[in-house]
């Protein structure tokens, strides 16, 4: 029996559980089961605890550290070109939180803090702050923000108040206790102050599901019942901006906020989360069948992202796997897994079979604008038939 990390209500028993090791969110393993819970009550779904969190996000945990301009891929827009995270972020942080002339920002869990930057570009009137639970970014915030409005570790007592707005971009998925971490943010911020997060949507992703250190994955429902929790007056739930993700926008109250919970919402959370698991369930007992189907063929994997990585994981040990093909100019050339990444195009011309990793709800149109892809006598391998 565990509680919900949002609303407390227990929860009797897991909705989805795999035998370890588990995957997590920077392609690594580790060795706990996979555990998926859904709450009844307020629609939220959740992974079970990582052992010694606070370690793993200190010294395991790195964002972007290789390189300037190594950058997480969201999107491919219409001409086939990549979209950055932190450029969208910035941009939509910048539109949607409308900041006063001179305001005072913090990014937190800022990881290297490119949106930040980014948003400074356009705005160099804002004050930047940036706050992380590890050290190892504190060159890439040097030369830009002030000493005394770094932080790491803990945040000063003297920043309670202090801020305009505050962005926190993919950091509640990671926290054991969500709503105390918005409790924080709330009281950091000056009265009237203003929160952007960004998360998962697993419906729209549902990867994220089995993602294990994603500790939540919040729907509007369950998000809604957080921020009515910690003292913040919801403003927006954006789902379009960014795929794969919510964004919300939050004011601060300075009186207690009436929890507004509608039934059939919550209800209709809680199934979407349910399906969810019994999806990961089939695709995995279906996975290890077309493993063994094509067990010693020429093989590669498309897309060396989470699905990918996931992929690799169960079927390497059956069939012969020669790389990675992924659309990120970024990725192409490095190796993943002891395997290369390499353009579609690339693809060695001896391949029998494609594993597709992508997100299943994407898949098929990005595999169709693939030419090399789509030849006679290679066979996909879908996660999601
Ligand atoms: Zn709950």
């Amino acid at each position: 029996m565990i509680s919900c990390r949002v609303c407390g209500s227990a929860i009797a028993a897991p909705s989805y559980q795999a035998s370890a090791p588990a995957l997590t969110s920077m392609m690594a393993f580790i060795d706990i089961p996979t555990l998926a819970y859904v709450c009844d009550d307020c629609g939220h779904a959740q992974c079970g605890d990582l052992p010694d969190i606070d370690s793993f996000y200190d010294t395991t945990y790195r964002i972007s550290l290789e390189s300037d301009d190594h950058d997480q891929i969201f999107a491919v827009d219409a001409k086939g070109q990549p979209i950055f995270r932190t450029d969208h972020q910035a941009a939509v942080g910048l539109h949607l939180l409308d900041l006063p002339q001179g305001a005072s920002i913090l990014d937190y869990g800022a990881a290297k803090a490119d949106t930040l930057r980014k948003m400074l570009k356009a705005r160099p009137d804002l004050r930047p702050h940036v706050f992380d639970v590890s050290s190892d970014y504190k060159r890439a915030w040097a030369s830009w923000v002030a000493e005394e409005d770094q932080a790491t570790y803990q945040v000063p007592a003297a920043w309670a108040g202090r801020f305009q707005a505050i962005i926190s971009h993919f950091v509640i998925e990671h926290v054991e206790a969500p709503v105390e971490f918005l409790k924080t943010l709330r009281d950091l911020l000056a009265p009237g102050g203003r929160v952007l997060l960004s998360m998962p949507n697993v419906v729209a992703n549902p990867g994220d599901m089995t993602v294990a250190d994603h500790l939540n994955h919040f729907s509007e429902a369950s998000l809604k019942h957080a921020f009515a929790l910690s003292g913040f007056v919801l403003e927006t739930i954006d789902s379009t901006a960014f795929p794969g993700a919510f964004f919300a926008v939050a004011a601060r109250s300075e009186a207690p906020v009436a929890i507004d919970s509608d039934a059939t919402e919550v209800a209709a959370a809680a199934a979407a989360a349910k399906q969810i698991c019994a999806f990961w369930e089939q695709a995995t007992a279906r996975l290890d069948g077309s493993a063994k189907r094509f067990a010693g063929r020429n093989a590669a994997i498309y897309g060396s992202g989470f699905y990918g990585s996931w992929i690799h994981s169960r079927v390497a040990g059956d069939v012969n796997l020669a790389a990675f093909l992924d659309q990120n100019p970024k990725l192409q050339g490095s190796s993943h897994f002891g395997r290369p990444v390499m353009p579609p195009a690339a693809m060695p011309s001896e391949t029998d079979v494609i594993f597709v990793g992508l997100n299943p709800l994407k898949a098929r149109d990005i595999i169709a604008s693939q030419p090399a892809l789509n030849r006679p006598g290679l066979d996909l391998v879908w996660i999601d038939e």
